[in-house]
Formats: structure tokens, sequence, C-alpha cells
């Protein structure tokens, strides 16, 4: 044992895995299903939780030019780690952080009127355009113009042409359960709204939405849970392939007999004679208590999460506490358990998606609570990207 990663792994209780390889072959396959609209990757919230810097660079180098993000500061680390690139901000301009924007390079995705009107005002100083989108609420009621807002910059050719937007989107509410009645509405009035931006380039289509087809594509897709491996349209399974594996180190396997309790409130009793795994891993590291196995109240949701070793599942027992979970693995046989270091709570095995669900959950918010005391593995040749 002597590299540094493998001093830092002997000492951690989990181990995440992120394989950058599939990352990139999951964007490939968002590209082909985006038909002939180019597509964008969607690295807001660290990267889905497994690293803004390596994912972005790992997506560049599979040829995706367009990132958005959630906030400036996020588009600043996407800049500074893969220079060249079109970089859009989401949460648009707030306070006076408009020449911060300049200065890092970022597009703010512009929300509202007044967004519209300091942009301009920057560019007219600039004596350039700057690039920018115009983001159009067409049904969320979250971020952007309302479509009157919209008719009336279309009518402002002063403010048009010091503004010159490089992208015109909206967002889709209801993208993940494809028969919803929103998405032919929304999809009506982005086209009615767009319409007024000739030349200007066009985007609505998250994940889910580029399986809506190709009506929803129009020039720029913006997939983010798919490029992750995460499920996007509701009851179906992932369309893409698992990029993160989470495994929790076995720090213990012990024996209890029938009728004695696990762990914190002994909620759950042993109903056999059981071999349990005790875990390095708890909602210290973002593991969810709501997870827990059966007995425990505040979980609605489902019967606990599951784990697995070697390919065999290995249910929780009882509470997840903060820095321990308890596994069922007097179902593993033997020799597996025998030579078994690792537990893995989300992978090929488990989908994340599964034990989210267990946690009354969805992909995104596990992945995005991905703790901070795993060793963390990049896998995968980025290189060969293309
Ligand atoms: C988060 C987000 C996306 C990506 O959504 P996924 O469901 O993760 O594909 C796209 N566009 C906007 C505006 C978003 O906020």
């Amino acid at each position: 044992m002597t590299s540094p990663s493998q001093v830092e792994e002997a000492l951690a209780g989990g181990r995440l895995t992120i394989d950058l390889a599939a990352l990139q072959a999951n964007w490939r396959a968002m590209r082909e299903a985006s038909g002939d609209a180019a597509t964008a990757a969607v690295v807001k919230s660290d990267g889905y939780g497994l690293g803004i810097e390596p994912v972005a660079r790992a997506l560049q180098a599979a040829g995706c030019g367009t990132f958005f993000v959630a906030l400036p500061d996020e588009g600043r680390r996407v800049r500074e780690a893969i220079g060249e690139a079109e970089i859009f901000v989401l949460a648009g301009l707030t306070g006076d952080n408009a020449r911060a924007y300049r200065h890092a390079g970022l597009a703010p995705v512009l929300n509202s009127s007044n967004d519209v009107a300091v942009w301009a005002r920057l560019a007219r100083e600039a004596e350039t355009p700057l690039p920018c989108a115009l983001h159009i609420d067409t049904g969320m009621n979250r971020l952007g113009l309302t479509p009157a807002e919209a008719d009336d910059l279309a009518a402002d050719a002063a403010a048009l042409a010091a503004l010159a937007p490089t992208l015109v989107m909206s967002h889709l509410a209801c993208a993940d359960e494809p028969d919803h009645p929103l998405n032919g509405e929304q999809l009506a009035r982005f086209k009615a709204a767009a319409r007024q931006f000739p030349g200007v380039r066009r985007s609505l289509a998250n994940s889910a939405g580029v399986f809506l087809g190709a009506d929803f594509h129009f020039d720029l897709t913006r997939p983010g849970i798919a490029l992750y491996g995460g499920e996007c349209v509701v009851g179906m399974p992932a369309h893409t392939q698992p990029v993160a594996t989470l495994e929790g180190r076995i720090l213990q396997v012990r024996e209890a007999k029938r009728a004695e309790s696990v762990g914190y409130g002994a909620t759950h009793v042993l109903d056999r004679d059981s071999r349990i795994a005790v875990v390095g891993v708890g909602y210290g590291d973002g593991y969810p208590r709501a997870a827990s196995g059966s007995g425990v109240p505040m979980s609605t949701a489902g019967s606990g999460a599951v784990g697995a070793i070697g390919g065999h599942r290995a249910p929780v027992l009882g509470r997840v506490s903060m820095d321990l979970t308890a596994f069922d693995v007097t179902d593993v046989p033997e020799p597996v358990l025998e030579k078994a270091e690792w537990v893995e709570l989300i992978g090929r095995t488990i989908p994340v998606d599964e034990a989210a669900r267990a946690a009354g959950t969805i992909g995104y918010e596990l992945l995005t609570h991905l703790g901070r005391r795993y060793v963390r593995h990049y896998v995968g040749d980025t290189k060969n990207g293309n």
C-alpha cells in the first residue's frame, strides 16, 4: 500500500467510484436521442453530486460544448476547469453581479424584465452584445419572463439589438409524465413565444423532454440526470448506464439470535438467527435515515433500502445511524461474505433510483446529497471521448 489514494481508501468508511467513461457514453446516447439538435450538459449542484470539475472535463472531452449550471459560482468553476465552452447560468442576475458574470465569462439566463434591462445596459456600455439566454416561463411559475413580458421585449427593437440573445429557452414541468397535458400546452406556448425571436437558437427539453419526441428537441437539448445514469421518465428504468457506485466498508460481521433487536430504538426485531454486516456509512454521508429498515415510523415510503454483496441482496436492518448502517447478510453465501470488504449501496445491483425510492425520494436527491467523507475514485479513459 503505497499510493496516496490507496492510503486514503484504507482510511475511509465509504468508497464512491465515478465512471467517467460511462458518463461520456451517456452523453453520446443523449446526443443520439436528441436527433438533429445539439446536446448540452447540465452540471449544476456539483455535477449532480459527482464532482463538477471532473464531470465537466469528461463531457468536454466527449464533445460537449455547452454547459448549464444553477449558480454563477458553479459557472466560474466550470470555466476554470475547461476553458473554452458556452456556460449558461440558470439563476440569472441577482443584486449587482452582472459585471461579475461578464468578468467570469458567463452567460446569464435572463429570467425577468429587470434581468433583461440590466444585461442590455451592460451590453450597451460594452458596445457589443454579451452572450445570454432568454428564459420564458411557459407554465411552471418558477423562473422566466411571462409570455407577455417576452412579447414586450420582442417589440422593443432597441433592447433586442443591444442584447442579441444567443438562446431562447423554457423548462417543462411534467416531462417525466409523457401523457401529461401540460407538455403539449408548454410546447405550444414556447413555439409561439420563441417565434418572435427569429434566428435565435431554441431549447426546451431536459432529459425526460428528449424522450417526448422530435417536436420537443428544437436546436439544443439540456439533459442532466440521464447523463448520470438516473431515471428520468416515471415508471421507466433508466435510459442510460450507471455512473456512480457507492460502497460502504464492512466494519464487522456479527451473529445475532432470533428475537434480538438491531440498532437505535430497537425498531427491528429479528425473526430468525441472523448474520449482520455493520457498514461504515450512515446519514452523515447522505445515506438517508428515511431508508431505514422496517419498523421505523418516519419511513412511510417503503420497507427500507437494500445493499448488495457480490450481486447478493442484503436488506437494511433497523435505523440508519449517523455513521453506521446494518445489513442482513444471512442469505449471502459464506464464501462470498468471507471475502467481502464492501457492501454496494448504489451501483449495478442497486440502481440509484431503487435506493432513492426506498427512502421516499428520487435519484436526483440521493446523488446531490452524496457526502463528503467518501474516498472518491474517478475511473474511465476520458481522453478517448469520441
Ligand atoms: C435541472 C434542469 C435541467 C436538467 O434536468 P434533468 O431532469 O436533470 O435532465 C434542464 N433545464 C433546466 C432549466 C433545469 O433546471
